[in-house]
This record gives structure tokens, sequence and C-alpha cells, in this order.
């Protein structure tokens, strides 16, 4: 393979993670080549990709100079959470009781990527390659080339896998992977209410999949529907108003009847887990490393803090150290074992458990509802979790 242009770094995948880590590169001495497929361009009224942000990760996005930038009029912070077993069972999150500001912020995918890509794009050090797309990958121990489907060559100290979940990265690298379909399709859109959601978040656990409320600015709410493929199915084909009624009606009309905004889309579900996030001169991060449920909304937080973790290690190089310095790649895989581990296999269990049909799943997973809800300190410890990532 012919070497091309040359670079410490070379990023592959511009999405919200991939743009993350060239942001928070901009003031390391590294010369960084971006490479997308498609940049991102700025929603036509409401984009419905709409991500709930963990404080911690509106904290990230302040360091990157990014959060301030943000139209706040199109952000929506969440002040309650209530959830909803399939027979009774109830949970309340309050950010009040739980001393905090806020339980997390809502807002549009395309809102955060357009404004990492202007940050980077005004970065001396990122050379931004787009649309262009990874065609081959060869790594030694001498670095990394990379050839582009323009046929464009170009080579590194390290590859940074952020192309997602289908990661060409990945395979390339030989990293293996293993997949669970859920058998599910996120159905999103957004949709406006006849009453005012007051900063509360919503989401029911329910017979035919998962539903989720996440309130937008101005009486909107961005819906999650995590349904089985059939339900999907039906969801997708019904007339607009058919699919409001039903959307308001498995909230139970809490906040009246609704009218849709935007169209609807729906996403494959599945989990995936890769056998390592590492492989010479190759990192992967956001969903090229993990792909959640979004039941608990945790995908690109766990992206950002994979871009966090990575840069932070890439800004502490020493002189002599090369990007790709496989000492520095195993302490990153070490400081993100962990996290998106624990969180994978909390919502997969929690999928599972509210998925099943069986009278004793359904009497646990009430009852655990309510005894939890009862209990402060595990409410409170879990908001917490959820706020910060850390117990
Ligand atoms: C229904 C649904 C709801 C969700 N809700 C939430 C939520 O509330 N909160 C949350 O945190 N997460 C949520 N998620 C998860 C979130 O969408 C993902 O975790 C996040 O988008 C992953 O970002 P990423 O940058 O890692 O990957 P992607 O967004 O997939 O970006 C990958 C980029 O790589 C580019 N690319 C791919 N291949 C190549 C190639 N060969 N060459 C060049 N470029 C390439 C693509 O064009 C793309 O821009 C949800 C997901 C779904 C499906």
């Amino acid at each position: 393979m012919a070497n091309g242009m040359k670079f410490d770094l070379i990023i592959v995948g511009g999405g919200l993670a991939g743009a993350a880590l060239a942001v928070a590169l901009r003031k390391s001495r590294l010369s960084i080549a971006l490479v997308e497929a498609a940049a991102p361009r700025h929603a036509q009224g409401w984009d419905q990709r709409v991500y709930a942000y963990s404080p911690a990760n509106a904290a990230f996005l302040r360091e990157l100079g990014i959060w301030e930038r943000l139209d706040h009029d199109r952000l929506c912070a969440v002040e309650r959470m209530d959830v909803r077993g399939d027979r009774n069972g109830a949970l309340q999150f309050s950010a009040y009781q739980s001393g905090l500001a806020e339980l997390a912020w809502i807002g549009e995918s395309s809102l955060i990527h357009c404004e990492l890509w202007e940050s980077l794009r005004r970065q001396h050090n990122v050379m931004v390659f787009a649309p262009a797309q990874l065609k081959d990958m060869v790594l030694t121990e001498e670095g990394a080339a990379l050839v582009l489907e323009d046929g464009r060559s170009l080579c590194a100290d390290l590859v940074v896998g952020a192309d997602g979940r289908d990661s060409r990265v990945r395979e390339l690298a030989g990293i293996g992977s293993s997949v669970t379909p859920y058998g599910e399709r996120g159905v999103v859109a957004n949709l406006r209410c006849e009453q005012a959601h007051r900063g509360t978040a919503f989401q029911w656990f329910r017979e035919d999949g998962v539903l989720a409320w996440l309130p937008l600015p101005d009486k909107l709410v961005s819906i999650v529907w995590s349904a089985p493929d059939d339900v999907a199915a039906d969801l997708l084909s019904s007339d607009d108003s058919t699919f409001c009624e039903r959307v308001a009606a498995a909230g139970g009309q809490a906040l009246g009847a609704m009218t849709l905004e935007t169209p609807r889309a729906a996403f494959p579900l599945r989990l995936m887990r890769v056998d390592s996030m590492i492989g010479m001169r190759v990192a992967l991060i956001g969903d090229a490393a993990h792909a959640i449920h979004p039941l608990s909304g945790h995908g690109i937080n766990l992206g950002f803090q994979d871009a966090k973790e990575l840069a932070a290690l890439l800004c502490g190089l020493k002189p002599w150290q090369g990007a790709g310095d496989h000492a520095l790649l195993r302490r990153y895989a070490r400081a993100r074992a962990e996290e998106p581990f624990v969180l994978q296999y909390a919502t997969h269990g929690l999928n599972r458990l509210f998925s099943s049909r069986h009278p004793a799943a359904a009497l646990l997973r009430n009852v655990g509802m309510n005894l939890t809800d009862r209990l402060p300190v595990i409410t409170n410890a879990l908001t917490r979790y959820a706020v910060s990532g850390k117990l």
C-alpha cells in the first residue's frame, strides 16, 4: 500500500464521537486527519434525532467550548423523570430531591454535531476529508496506511475508529465483535402536546415495548418507542393522527392530545460488544466500540466519555512517544473497560426483564420499581450514577 500524506492521528468517522475527539485535541501537538463520509447539516425545523445528554457530558462539551455556543432555545433541562412499569410499578427521580440542577439535557443530535464541526473546521491541527470514505487499511508495527475510496492515501501513527456500529476500521483491524439483535426498532418522532411537560421525561415499560417522551422546548416532546419489529411496522405505517393517538394513549394521555411535528423514523436496535477497544495502532470509540439499547439513553454519552478519555491520554503524550504507543492504548482500554460493560449489561437485563411475558417477571419488575421508589437512598444513588457516571 502506497504511503500518503502523513499525520499523527487519523480519525475515521466524524459523527458526534469522532468530532468531539478531534475538538478535544485542539490544544495538542498532534496533526490530525478526519475522514467522514457525509458532513452534518442543520435540520430544517426540528431534527427527529434527539438525545438525552448527561450533565457530565454537558460539562465535557462546555470544556470544549461547544456548550455555550449552542442555541439554548433548542435545549431542554430534565427536572423530573417519571418511570412506569406495566403493572402499577412506578419510579420517580427528581433533580431537586437529589440536590442537582438537572437530571439531563435534551437536544437535537444535529445541533451539537454542527457546532462540533464549526469548531473543528477552525482548528489549525485538523485536516478534514469529507465527503470521503475509508476503503482499505494496513496496520504494521511502523504505522497505519489508509486508502480512501477516491484513491487518496494517508498514513499515521494511530487510527481511531469512530465510524459507528458497522465500523470498517474495526473490521479491517480484525477486532471481533458479537451482535445480539433485539428484534426491535426504535421509532422516533417529535410531537407537540396539548399540555406543558414542565421538564418531565416520561418512560413506560409496556407489553409492546419501551416508550420514552423526552421534553423539548415549547410543549414539544421527542418520543422513542423501542418496539418489537411488528409493532414498529404498524407504528410507521399508520396515518399521522392514528399514530399520535396511539402514542398519547400509550402514555395515558399524560400531556393531553398530541400532533406530529416531524416525520417518523426508525432504527434497528441491537447489542454489540467488541472483543477489545484497541488493536495494533487502532483505538475504537463510540458506537464502533459498543452499541447499547436506547432505553437508558446512554449511547452517545458513552461515546463522549471515550473521546474525553482518549483525548486526555493523547494530550499527555511525552515528546518521545508516538500517538500509536501501545502502552497508551492499553491505558485507554483499561480506563474504558468498566462503564460500557456495566451499562450494556444493566440495560440488556432491564430490556429482558421487561420484555418477558412470564408472570413472575412481571411481579418482580413492578415490585422492584415500587421498592426502589420508596428508598430515596437508592433512587438518589441511581440518579447520581445516571448524571455523573459514578456511584
Ligand atoms: C432510537 C435511538 C435513540 C437513541 N437515543 C439516545 C439518547 O437519548 N442518548 C444517547 O446518548 N444516545 C442515544 N442513542 C445512541 C446514539 O444515537 C449513538 O450512540 C450515537 O449516534 C453514536 O455516535 P458515533 O459518533 O459513535 O457514531 P455514528 O453517529 O454512527 O457516526 C459514525 C460516522 O462515521 C461515518 N462513517 C462510517 N463509515 C465510514 C467510512 N468507511 N469512512 C468514513 N466515514 C465513515 C458515518 O458517516 C458517521 O458520520 C440512540 C440511538 C437510537 C437508535
